[in-house]
C-alpha cells in the first residue's frame, strides 16, 4: 500500500489529459493585479483574497463575472492562455480540451474572433516540445438564452477548423430548461462539432436525463447528483457517457453541500468512490482551478488520499481521460498507447 504522497507524487508524473477546464478559471489574483494594472487599476490583494473564498454558487458565479471583467482585450486572453498552458505542462497534462466562455465575451461586446485568435497566436509561439496538445470547447451561459447560445454555437462552428472541437452550456443550470436549447444543439451536431452540458451540478438527476435524452450530450460536466439515481447510472454506464468530475469545484461552490443536505461538505464525502464502484465512466478534472485553490496532480492526489479511490482507480481515470477526449480517432488510439507504455513504467498498468 503506498502513502497519500507516494501516490501524489506517482500521478504528478503520470502523463494526464484534462477536459474540463475554464480558461477564465485559471485567473489567479496575481495574474487579475497584472491586469487591472494594465487597465489602469490597483487592486488590493486582500480584496480578491476575500472575493478568492467562494462557498455557494451564486457567490462563485460573482466571483467568475467580477475576475472576467478584467479580460477586455486580445492580448489579456493571450497572457492568460499563455500561463495556462504552461501550468498545464508543469502538471504532465498532454492533452487539454481548454472551454472559453464565449458567452461573457459576447455579452461585453468584445470580438470573440479577434480573442481565439490572439490565444491561438500566444499558443503557436510557445516553444516548449512538451506543452500539452490543445483543443477547444466553446461555452454559451444558460441564463442568456437560446439566441445568444445560438450565437456561440455558429462561432463555434466557424472557428472549427481552429480546434474548436465541441459546444457546452454552462453557468446557471437551474434557469432555463435544457428543451430551450434543443434548437442550438441540434445545430451543433449538425455542424460536425460535439456536444458537452454541465448538469447534476446544482440540480437533481433529471438534469442530466434531458442533457443526454434532449440535447444528445457525449460527457456531462459534473453529474454529480446523478448518485441519487441508479437508473441514471446504468444509463451513463450503457451509453458511455462520461461525468466529468470536478470535486474541489463541488466543495467550493456549495454543490457538494447540497447534494448531502449538509451546511458545509468535506471530500470524504463525494460520490467519487461510489461512482468509480459502480463503473460510470468517469474523468477527473478542475474546473476553475485559480478560483477552486487545486491544480490537476492535486485533484488526483486528493482523490487518493481523502476520497478512497485505490492507485489501479485512479490509473483507470486517468486513461479515461483520453479515451472519452474529442481526438479524432488515430490520434486517439496514439495518445492511449503513450499513456499506457509510461502507465506501464510506473508500474500503474
Ligand atoms: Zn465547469
Amino acid at each position: 500500500m503506498q502513502s497519500a504522497s507516494e501516490s501524489g507524487s506517482l500521478f504528478a508524473r503520470l502523463p494526464k489529459a484534462e477536459l474540463h477546464l475554464h480558461l477564465e478559471g485559471c485567473l489567479t489574483p496575481d495574474l487579475l493585479v497584472q491586469l487591472a494594472a494594465r487597465h489602469g487599476e490597483k487592486l488590493e490583494p486582500e480584496k480578491i483574497t476575500e472575493r478568492y473564498n467562494t462557498r455557494t454558487f451564486p457567490e462563485f458565479l460573482e466571483l467568475f463575472k467580477w475576475a472576467t471583467s478584467y479580460l477586455r482585450q486580445p492580448q489579456d486572453y493571450a497572457l492568460l492562455v499563455a500561463l495556462v498552458v504552461e501550468e498545464l505542462r508543469s502538471q504532465n497534462c498532454r492533452y487539454v480540451e481548454i472551454t472559453l466562455s464565449v458567452g461573457v465575451m459576447l455579452l461585453r461586446s468584445q470580438n470573440a474572433e479577434a480573442n481565439f485568435t490572439a490565444m491561438l497566436d500566444a499558443v503557436q509561439k510557445q516553444l516548449s516540445s512538451d506543452k500539452p496538445k490543445i483543443n477547444w470547447i466553446f461555452d454559451a451561459v444558460r441564463q442568456f438564452g437560446p439566441e445568444k447560445a445560438m450565437e456561440v454555437a455558429l462561432l463555434a462552428a466557424e472557428m472549427k477548423a481552429a480546434g474548436v472541437v465541441a459546444f457546452g452550456l454552462g453557468g446557471d443550470e437551474e434557469s432555463l430548461p435544457a428543451a430551450d436549447f434543443r434548437r442550438v444543439y441540434d445545430y451543433v451536431a449538425s455542424s460536425g462539432l460535439h456536444r458537452v452540458a454541465h448538469a447534476g451540478e446544482m440540480a437533481g438527476p433529471q438534469s442530466i436525463r434531458d442533457a443526454i435524452e434532449i440535447l444528445g450530450a457525449e460527457r456531462i460536466g459534473h453529474g454529480i447528483s446523478a448518485i441519487r439515481d441508479q437508473a441514471l447510472m446504468d444509463l451513463l454506464i450503457e451509453r458511455q457517457v462520461p461525468l466529468e468530475v470536478c470535486p474541489q469545484s463541488n466543495l467550493c461552490t456549495g454543490a457538494l453541500a447540497k447534494l448531502m443536505g449538509v451546511k458545509h461538505a468535506s471530500l470524504q464525502y463525494h460520490p467519487l468512490r461510489e461512482f468509480a464502484a459502480w463503473g460510470v465512466p468517469l474523468t477527473l478534472a478542475t474546473d476553475d482551478p485559480a478560483m477552486f485553490h487545486t491544480s490537476l496532480n492535486d485533484t488526483y492526489a486528493l482523490a487518493g488520499a481523502q476520497m478512497g479511490l485505490t492507485i489501479e482507480q485512479l490509473a483507470f481515470i486517468a486513461e479515461a481521460g483520453f479515451r472519452h477526449s474529442f481526438l479524432p480517432f488515430a490520434e486517439k488510439q496514439i495518445a492511449l498507447e503513450r499513456f499506457r507504455a509510461e502507465a506501464r513504467t510506473l508500474n500503474l498498468l
